[in-house]
């Protein structure tokens, strides 16, 4: 089923009464919900009179505040006044002192115990069943590379992959290549350059390309393909070659090295790339989705091009959709780390065990001391589209950016590139960016990514369905046929978080199986691999 625009564009156009929102009740800020912000003069609801223009998503004094004291959102300090701020202000950016980083020492640890929530039964959805225990979404090829001097040949050959072999092998939803630009010209025994490879071998084994792994290898590069995919990383259920060398053999890694001395010729390399390719398929043809259950989920949360409404609309929704996934066995993923490394003290309180509040605080400090390396600190993360968007600073943004997360427990923390081991709810380190997060949680074992955006962006993986939630009604109007879900609805007082979260949870089912496409998927809107290497370059 093709999608379906992601809300029925509101005829609107009625001038609709002023609308603010306040997280939390000792907040001095609000944020206007309005369509194009209010004019100076109008009178909110309370009575209060705006002394300035405030643009739509941006906040608004709720009281007097005076020079260094602190601008109150979600109930905590997001900055502290620099001049007196009358009532009725607009509260931007330039009127705010960003707090100092919370430090990593005396954090609270495993505080908060809420009850178990009751198991979601019942949920299912129709996936591809792999070897290895794990569930498809999607049933892939994928064509992994040592390095990126192969890039050319493989996408050349991809192309005929798509062209001539697909269409003999219906069951098989697409061919990708795994490009990237690692591999050479690295110094690839930095302690560090564990974070790449493993990032490139997890991939391969994403549960979306049915455990055929194929490599296509350069043969002079660093990142060889055994050092890549070592005996015993990865097992091919291949009957033949297992009868042919006995059941105790390690399954042998496919690799066509273009180096070899048998090719003869470009085409030599193309032909041999679309003889292994046929292989693959013709296994992968003959995959069938089966009945799961919805614990066969593993998502991946992130939200990018983020505005005031993220932590309003979108992002709640999102949590609320999180508590049901764990409520139903599933594994969830939240990260980016600068993003919600100011509420560091939020996330070590809701640690399950204070091990996996240590694991966090681990991850937390290497990556202030990889930013510090950098001579940048968190501040470094918010773009100017955040900003007018409303976003005055990190600690603002990082607030709306952890309630994707919801309230359950924290079971699980992951280093960047490493393998999801666990159910329920991880927090899976990477870095905000919106490619390298994606990256890093497909190499993490995604099989389903849901995207939050405010300011819009067309954002889309080869590997992985993202369903992308719009923040605000206006933008889910006019992208109308890049949002698959509005959360808007919730600004605008026509939803309530926990329909848009149910709506959300019911809609993964459905693309899960195959059943709807997201629109990234129906235009083909990929972004690219970017891998995280915080080892040197040669
Ligand atoms: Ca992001």
């Amino acid at each position: 089923m093709p999608p379906t625009p992601a809300t029925p564009p509101s005829e609107a156009a009625p001038l609709r009464p002023p609308l603010t929102i306040k997280m939390q009740a000792r907040d001095n800020v609000a944020i206007v919900a309005n369509d194009g912000g209010l004019p100076a003069g109008t009178v909110l609801a309370d009575g209060l009179a705006l002394r300035d223009r405030v643009p739509q998503g941006h906040k608004v004094a709720l009281a007097d505040i005076a020079a260094g004291s602190p601008v109150l959102r979600y109930g905590i300090p997001i900055g502290h006044a620099v001049s007196d701020i009358p009532a009725g202000s607009w509260v931007h950016e330039r009127l705010l002192k960003m707090p100092d980083a919370r430090g990593l020492e005396g954090l609270p640890v495993a505080t908060v115990r809420p009850a178990a929530p009751a198991p979601l039964d019942g949920h299912t959805f129709e996936g591809y069943r792999n070897a290895d225990g794990s569930v498809g979404t999607r049933n892939i090829l994928a064509i992994t590379q040592t390095v990126q001097c192969v890039a050319g040949v493989t996408d050349f050959a991809v192309q005929r992959i798509r062209a001539e072999l697909l269409p003999k092998y219906p069951h098989v939803d697409d061919v990708v290549a795994l490009e990237h630009s690692y591999g050479c010209g690295v110094a690839i025994d930095a302690p560090d350059a564990v974070v790449p490879i493993r990032t490139l071998r997890n991939i391969s084994l994403n549960p979306n390309f049915g455990g055929e792994v194929m490599v296509v290898s350069l043969g002079c590069e660093k990142l060889q393909p055994e050092r890549l995919l070592p005996p015993g990383s990865f097992s091919i259920v291949d009957e033949r070659s297992v009868a042919d060398v006995g059941a105790d053999a390690e399954a042998a890694l496919d690799v066509v090295c273009l180096q070899d001395d048998a090719h003869v010729g470009f085409m030599s390399m193309v032909e041999s790339i679309l003889r292994q390719a046929e292989t693959h398929l013709a296994r992968l043809n003959a995959r069938r989705r089966e009945t799961v259950p919805a614990s066969e989920l593993v998502v991946g949360v992130q939200c990018g091009g983020s505005d005031a409404f993220s932590g309003v609309t979108a992002n709640p929704a999102v949590g609320f959709c999180t508590d049901l996934l764990v409520r139903a066995g599933a594994s969830v993923m939240f990260s980016e780390t600068t993003e919600v490394r100011d509420g560091i003290d939020q996330l070590t309180a809701r640690a399950s065990t204070p091990e996996v509040a240590e694991a966090m605080i681990r991850e937390m400090a290497w990556y202030d001391a990889y930013l510090q390396r950098g001579r940048v600190d968190r501040s470094a993360n918010t773009t100017p589209g955040n900003k007018k968007g409303g976003l005055s600073n990190i600690v603002e943004k990082a607030m709306g950016s952890i309630v994707k997360s919801g309230s359950a427990p924290i079971t699980g923390v992951l280093a960047p590139g490493e393998k999801l081991q666990s159910r329920g709810l991880t927090y899976a380190a990477t870095p905000a960016s919106d490619f390298i997060c994606g990256t890093l949680q497909t190499a993490a074992g995604m099989n389903l990514h849901v995207f939050t955006t405010g300011r819009g962006t067309p954002y889309g993986l080869a590997a992985v369905p993202v369903i992308k939630v719009a923040t605000r009604s206006d933008l889910a109007r006019r992208w109308h046929d890049l949002m698959d879900v509005n959360a808007g609805t919730i600004a605008d007082g026509t939803a309530t978080i926990e329909q848009v979260g149910w709506e959300l949870f019911h809609l993964m089912l459905d693309v899960a199986s195959g059943r709807r496409k997201t629109w990234a998927e129906h235009w083909k809107l990929h972004n690219a691999l970017v891998l995280f290497n915080p080892a040197p370059v040669t």
